[in-house]
């Protein structure tokens, strides 16, 4: 049973006002709220076992690293990885392809080709820009159409040999627009022999995913947008391709051996996992994989599909106001301008003064504001929480913000 009450109820903060008005929280796909499940477990690993992990004989320090590589195991059923040691902890999606793209630095020459899209957030660009600038490769980019749909027959023209790289997100964050990664995917592998990376920040919180069947090499997501503490982040890669690849940082955990005449490293996972984790939030990031199984993936689902789609019908009756992306597959967010108003964070001030939370602006994705030929959009996003009584609220605002500005 989907008890939205229910579920609230397990999220504190909504209970708080802003601006003497209820808190209406539509900011998710810059970060979720967090269930208190997730945060009593924070607060009962310092409380009660917090210690170095790995490396200790004491009994907090074995409790402490139990308790990680449970949660380890609990996000390798989450994205149905074939091993656990394929789930390397990082500290959210941009450090997990920051870290791809460093380790592919030797497979990579002069006028090799890596392939991302115009619908990619900054942190799935700069990385690779950076990448071409060691290496001399090239970054080839899909385009989208008016919709925001990417233009799948450039991928076809661009997959060649020299394709070492192929990264794209599941889900774009400034859109909620859903990308064809599974025809993207099959393309990459028939026509070259390129990585294949996911962006998976904005899918994850919302769909199931199965890694194995999706048969990308890398994945990568960001904790704090589904339920999971800040700081936390997941990089799934395959076995034999981690196995393969350099590590990343050089440090403590990752050595097998250590001298000065030469190191060792680890297996995996703690290859790629330097230094001291986030070993409290590790531990929280399993139990927003709890939360998120408690109330069923389908659930979680179909209940902001249901969000959106009322969300974006009003949207759509108020004079003017445009959605970006309107015809195309989406989850978990609208994005939109009203005519004759100059600037979308005027829409958002205004909001925020009714306890409404938007984020207005380019959303890390200067490509695609400069595609649509503006300078940002004002953006609501969804989580398990929201109610179609707070989307009234926002339709409200809207229509608000038109009388005062317009
Ligand atoms: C948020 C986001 C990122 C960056 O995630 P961080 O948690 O800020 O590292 C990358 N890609 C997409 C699609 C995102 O939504």
């Amino acid at each position: 049973m989907f008890d939205i009450q229910e579920i609230r109820s397990q999220f504190s903060i909504l209970d708080r006002e802003v601006n003497g008005k209820p808190l209406v929280y539509l900011d998710n796909a810059a970060t979720s709220q967090k269930p208190n499940s997730v945060l009593e477990v924070c607060h009962a690993y310092y409380t009660e076992l917090n210690a170095n992990v790995h490396r200790g004989i004491h009994t907090l320090s074995q409790l402490a690293t139990e308790e990680m590589e449970l949660s380890r195991r609990k996000i390798q059923k989450f994205i149905n990885a074939e091993h656990d040691f394929e789930v390397i902890f990082t500290k959210g999606t941009t450090e997990g392809l920051n870290l791809i793209a460093y380790i592919l630095t030797q497979k990579l020459q002069k006028d090799d080709e890596i392939i991302i899209s115009y619908l990619e957030h900054h942190s799935n660009i700069v990385p690779w820009q950076m990448l071409c600038e060691r290496t001399g490769a090239r970054l080839r980019v899909i385009p989208i159409d008016e919709n925001g749909v990417l233009q799948l027959d450039y991928l076809d023209q661009y997959l060649s040999e020299k394709t070492k790289v192929v990264s794209v997100n599941q889900v774009s964050n400034a859109l909620g627009i859903v990308n064809p990664i599974e025809e993207i995917i099959a393309k990459t592998r028939k026509n070259s022999d390129a990585y294949i990376v996911i962006d998976g920040a904005q899918s994850a919180p919302h769909f199931d995913i199965d890694v194995q069947k999706m048969d990308c090499d890398f994945f990568v997501f960001s904790g704090h947008k589904m339920y999971a503490p800040m700081g936390t982040g997941i990089l799934y890669g395959k076995r034999e391709i981690l196995e393969a690849l350099p590590p990343f940082h050089g440090g403590g955990e990752m050595i097998a051996t250590c001298s000065f005449e030469g190191t060792t490293y680890a297996g995996l996972p703690f290859k790629y996992e330097a230094g001291t984790p986030n070993v409290g939030g590790n531990i929280a990031l399993g139990a927003a994989v709890d939360f998120m199984n408690r109330v069923g993936r389908e659930n979680i689902q179909n209940h902001e599909n249901a969000l959106l789609e009322y969300a974006q019908r009003q949207l759509l009756e108020i004079e003017g106001l445009k959605v970006y992306g309107e015809k195309a597959k989406r989850t978990g967010v609208v994005s939109f301008n009203l005519e004759g108003v100059g600037i979308a964070s005027d829409v958002g001030m205004i909001l925020d003064k009714m306890g409404i939370a938007v984020r207005t602006g380019h959303h890390c994705t200067q490509p695609i504001m400069s595609f649509f030929n503006i300078a940002g959009t004002v953006r609501a996003s969804f989580a398990v929480y929201n109610t179609f009584e707070e989307i009234d609220r926002l339709v409200e605002g809207v229509k608000k913000a038109q009388r005062m500005l317009g």
